[in-house]
């Protein structure tokens, strides 16, 4: 059985109980980050709508129809993830589930869909799952997890429920990864690098800790735009971009003296930035947020292009001062 974090303990058991009383909607949107347990959520509602003698709100894991779902063989579910080099769920997946829910089911429980990262539905595909949407079939259940909504089609939000996915407290993290047998400093670092993120820091490795600090070098390193362009451009951008917001949120919070110590960023990036006005520091952070949007969005974008461009920002704004 997966183990619910207690954080997400509410919304589980709001989710089972809408479900024992015949109230739970058939399209759920689960609206939570991967990092804060989310998915594992999902899969324990997913697990107690398929078991066939739950015991005290949770799924048996005893029931032949916990089995078959534990062996990834029962054919009243399916899984849908996003494939290929650019991860998007395409047309072909989502009519492979409208064959799923429109047939009767082979164990006499509930059908269920599981859609991973909906928010990367191909337009084709997003339409096609608006008519599984709209015409629901008895003992169906369809959830949707999404790490970010305002990328989902409003045609599919509109026809779902959405699920907002409690997150965290920093105690409730600390206390989680120590029951995972870490120390509370690595366990602070490591949350700070994951952006308070307690299931994404418990597998942060030794090397990605290390690469962590040396892209905080390069950038204080490299005094000329070509050679930093190089090394941008040598980087995987959405993972330095969201490092580099980091920087600049880090230092503008140490200016309002709300911040609490963050281990993410070191001192010497921080005296580094302290020094640049703070109107530089937000123009630059604007233009941060817009590129990190394009890149995620997958626009036609030229990556060498934009990183010569991002490293130039970057050594201009340090020359201003
Ligand atoms: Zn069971």
């Amino acid at each position: 059985m997966t183990q619910i974090p207690n954080w997400l303990a509410d919304d589980y058991q709001n989710l089972i109980q809408q479900y024992d009383q015949n109230k739970l909607p058939h399209g759920l949107l689960m609206v939570g980050h991967e990092g804060n347990g989310s998915r594992e959520l999902t899969t324990s509602v997913i697990q107690y709508l398929m078991c066939t003698a739950p015991v005290a709100g949770f799924a048996c894991s005893e029931c032949k129809s916990c089995q078959l779902l534990a062996s990834g063989s029962h054919p009243d579910f399916l899984k849908v993830i996003p494939e290929g080099k650019s991860l998007t769920i395409k047309v072909d997946a989502i009519r492979q589930l409208t064959h799923l829910v429109s047939e009767t089911a082979q164990q006499a429980g509930n059908k269920v869909v599981y859609i991973q990262n909906a928010e990367k539905m191909n337009l084709n595909a997003a339409n096609a799952l608006l008519k599984v949407l709209e015409e629901p079939t008895p003992n169906t259940f369809l959830l949707m997890d999404v790490d970010e909504l305002s990328r989902v089609l409003p045609t599919v939000r509109s026809r779902s429920r959405l699920v907002r996915l409690s997150t965290p407290s920093q105690a409730q993290s600390l206390a989680w990864i120590a029951e995972q047998g870490l120390d509370e400093d690595s366990a602070l670092r490591k949350l700070s690098i994951c952006f308070d993120q307690p299931y994404e820091a418990i597998k942060l490795t030794t090397e990605a800790e290390q690469a962590w600090f040396e892209r905080e070098k390069s950038f204080l390193n490299h005094q000329h735009f070509t050679a930093l362009g190089k090394y941008v451009f040598s980087q995987e951008l959405p993972v330095l971009l969201e490092q580099v917001l980091c920087w600049v949120d880090t230092s503008l919070r140490q200016r309002q003296d709300a911040g609490k110590p963050q281990q993410s960023v070191s001192s010497a990036m921080l005296a580094e930035l302290s020094v640049i006005p703070a109107v530089l520091l937000f123009q630059f952070r604007d233009y941060i947020v817009s590129m990190l949007k394009s890149v995620k969005n997958q626009a036609n974008l030229n990556a060498q292009l934009m990183s010569e461009q991002i490293a130039a920002r970057w050594i201009n704004m340090r020359g201003i001062i």
